[in-house]
């Protein structure tokens, strides 16, 4: 996982000030809910990071129609990275929250170009634990589905 952490508080976090023109960056795509642009990380050649336009801090605070937006950005910049930097394979990564891995509290999602032996790796630890807890996940989460959708914040 990335090591640079940026505490600022939203508004002016790096994200939104790097949207403002406020600090310089390599902008490949602008739309009215997203922005995307070079990671300064660079991972693999062609590794852009998909924000929203409007500071949220993470999925949880998304509008639908910011989400929809996200993926079809992401997409649409995946699509140009096969092109002007062909790969075997393709990442999408979006972490929230500390301990998911987020360092920038401003949502965003990593499209990366993979190749094999890249030097990414990311950890699953597998716990099988049988399907009768699995039904009883499934029950939880078809409830809190089944629940009114948090109101949005714009
Ligand atoms: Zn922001």
């Amino acid at each position: 996982m990335p090591h640079f952490v940026d505490t600022s508080p939203a508004g002016e976090c790096i994200f939104c000030r790097l949207a403002a023109r406020e600090i310089p960056s390599a902008i490949v795509h602008e739309d009215d809910l997203t922005i995307a642009f070079m990671d300064i990380g660079q991972v693999n050649p062609g590794h852009v990071l998909v924000a929203t336009r409007r500071h949220a801090d993470n999925l949880l605070e998304l509008t639908d129609a910011e989400a929809a937006a996200v993926m079809q950005t992401a997409r649409h910049i995946a699509l140009a990275a096969q092109k002007a930097f062909p790969s075997a394979g393709l990442t999408l990564l979006q972490a929230n929250g500390a301990e998911g891995g987020q360092t920038v509290r401003h949502f965003h999602m990593h499209v990366v170009p993979r190749h094999a032996n890249d030097g990414i790796e990311l950890t699953w630890p597998r716990k099988e634990p049988g399907a009768a807890v699995l039904a009883d996940y499934a029950l939880k989460l078809k409830s809190a589905l089944a629940l009114p959708p948090a109101p949005s914040k714009d």
